[in-house]
């Protein structure tokens, strides 16, 4: 069969002529030749395949880079590819749900960042950090307190992880004094800011501290509202009705290949770069996640290092914290097996109850 003009083309594949240039230019669908002279497209029928993928990758949204890799792709790669983008589209959308309520109720006068009178729920809470097994120093960061608690994990080995993950811990401590009067989430990225151009003033002054960086997971308690913030490879865990649910997401090199479907997370525990991380409060770009949980009294919380569920597993972890009442049992009995089972790196971890004043 000979080869089709772009018009024909269009109209057997669907696609307007216009969004076959675009496709052309970006590389998506090449025409199969262009005539010299008059400089017309000119389309093989057997990329009508293609141009009808093509086609349905952007109803689904798919941005169009990623449309590129997807073509490229034998047909079951390409199947992984697009379940991976669906599951990132679904998990984005559920964050973004979340804030959309938020808005919603704040815009509406329903004020959700000030303190309700009719619930009132507090924390109950216990924190430890211990140097491990065998590192000289502890560089993780911990504070809890009747509102805020939070987990960091300095970067940048000797003194930079130290006081990098103190200077983080120090521009959010405030808040537990004072309740921020605009809205939780605000207040925390502004916090995270404030950490972020600390360090960058402190590799600045300090030329042997270059390269500091800090893990940061933190919750604020206000109302019946919990606002999270996290950046890098610390973790959240909630434990509700004896499940634990991970509630933030590693920022890690080994998490994203997990996430494309390219490493088991089997693999990634193992990987020789797992923990390389894509994002760290590092005087640079330090886009933090946000994100508001709902306060229900009997809700636990875990905020933890690496260090503790790299050796203990998710399974053990919902055992303790489900068998174990006290907070400060469990944090003892977290940071004791996290050193039976080596010890390779400093453990912390800050454990909260939610519970009605
Ligand atoms: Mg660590």
């Amino acid at each position: 069969m000979g080869l089709l003009t772009i018009g024909s083309f269009a109209r057997a594949s669907r696609l307007s002529p216009k969004a076959l240039r675009l496709y052309d230019e970006l590389g998506l669908l090449r025409p199969a030749r262009v005539d010299p002279l008059s400089g017309y497209r000119l389309y093989d029928p057997r990329q009508l395949e293609q141009a009808r993928l093509v086609a349905w990758l952007r109803r689904i949204g798919m941005p169009l880079a990623r449309i590129r890799v997807v073509c490229e792709l034998p047909a079951a790669a390409a199947a992984k590819e697009v379940a991976a983008y669906w599951s990132q589209v679904e998990s984005d959308t559920e964050a973004r749900r979340r804030l959309t309520t938020f808005l919603i109720d704040y815009l509406s006068g329903k004020d959700t960042a000030m303190p309700d009178a009719r619930t009132t729920l507090g924390i109950r809470y216990a924190v430890r950090s211990d140097v491990g097994k065998l590192r000289e120093s502890n560089e993780d960061a911990a504070y809890a307190g009747p509102r805020l608690l939070a987990v960091a994990d300095g970067l940048g080995g000797h003194a930079g992880g130290e006081v990098a993950s103190a200077a983080a811990i120090d521009a959010l401590r405030p808040l537990d004094a004072e309740l921020p009067a605009g809205d939780l989430l605000n207040a925390l990225e502004h916090a995270v800011r404030q950490a972020n151009d600390a360090m960058r003033h402190i590799a600045e002054s300090d030329p042997s501290l270059r390269g500091l960086g800090t893990t940061l997971t933190a919750m604020l308690l206000s109302g019946s509202q919990l606002a999270l913030v996290h950046i890098g490879d610390s973790r959240a865990y909630l434990l509700r009705d004896g499940e634990l649910f991970q509630i933030t997401h590693d920022h890690t090199l080994v998490q994203t290949l997990v996430d494309d479907g390219r490493l088991t997370p089997d693999e990634a525990a193992s990987h020789p770069q797992r923990s390389l991380l894509l994002r760290a409060i590092d005087g640079k770009q330090s886009e933090p996640d946000l994100q508001l949980q709902d306060a229900i009294a009997g809700d636990r919380y875990l905020l933890c290092s690496d260090g503790l569920y790299t050796v203990v597993s998710a399974e053990k972890l919902r055992e303790v914290m489900t068998a174990v009442a006290d907070p400060e049992d469990v944090v003892r009995k977290l940071v004791d097996l996290a050193n039976q089972g080596g010890g390779p790196d400093n453990i912390t971890c800050v454990v909260a109850d939610v519970v009605q004043l």
